[in-house]
């Protein structure tokens, strides 16, 4: 009997793999080049109040949804987490990710430090959780990032600053960190750490049949 053929008795539950950085550290480059890598990896597509950036597709960078209607699903429960981030709301809505994951696919979610303890204080998320906080190389780069972020106007290239330093006082929270030195070095690392993170043991949930086939079991 070949086994190798059924996938299914290899099956595992999927990761929520969290990217998390002050704005301007290049998380978003970092996150598209792993998203072409790595076949088995969706991107979480949240909710924001904020407006939307001349670049931006609704539906494909964020759901773009005004105050009122945030507001009404926050209270029905819809976001696994939702936080304030620079005077806007931010989001993860609940549904697509709990399918996602019951199905063997991982997530990758750019959210805030906030998001990620509301995350990690879920008693079924939590386990789903790895967190990955991105440093920027040096200052001087986290600031020209910034200002060359043509989008934002001076006053939220100033607010996003201030909030460079909020956000990085929380770098320690997160299961790893990486220095983003150069785009591929860091991909790379990110790739390192969703290997590993994907063979352990309590998410290779499917392996109990395979090892009851394995000994001659069934
Ligand atoms: P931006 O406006 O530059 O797209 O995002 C601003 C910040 O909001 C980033 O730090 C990003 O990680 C965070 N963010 C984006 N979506 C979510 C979300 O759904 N939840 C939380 N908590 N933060 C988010």
């Amino acid at each position: 009997m070949n086994n190798h053929a059924n996938s299914n008795v290899y099956a595992r539950r999927g990761l929520m793999l969290v990217l998390s950085s002050p704005s301007g550290a290049g998380k978003t480059t970092l996150a598209k080049a792993l998203l072409a890598r790595e076949e088995n990896l969706r991107m979480s597509i949240s909710f924001t109040t904020r407006l939307r950036r001349a670049k931006e597709v609704d539906g494909e960078d964020y759901n773009f949804v005004n105050k009122t209607k945030f507001k009404k699903m926050a209270e029905a429960g819809e976001f696994l987490e939702y936080a304030q981030v620079f005077g806007n709301y931010y989001g993860t809505p609940k549904i697509p990710i709990e399918k996602a994951l019951a199905s063997g696919s991982d997530i990758l979610f750019d959210i805030d430090w906030q998001g990620t303890q509301q995350l990690e204080g879920d008693k079924t998320a939590g386990k789903d959780l790895v967190s990955v906080f991105i440093l920027p190389p040096d200052n001087d780069e986290l600031e020209t990032r910034l200002r060359t972020r043509a989008q934002d106007t001076d006053e939220e290239v100033k607010i996003r600053m201030a909030k460079a330093a909020d956000e990085l006082s929380h770098y320690r929270e997160y299961d790893y960190i990486i220095v983003n030195r150069y785009v591929e070095e860091s991909v790379q690392m990110l790739q390192k750490i969703l290997g590993a993170e994907r063979l352990r043991a309590n998410r290779q949930s499917g392996l109990h049949k395979f090892v009851q086939i394995l000994r001659g079991e069934t």
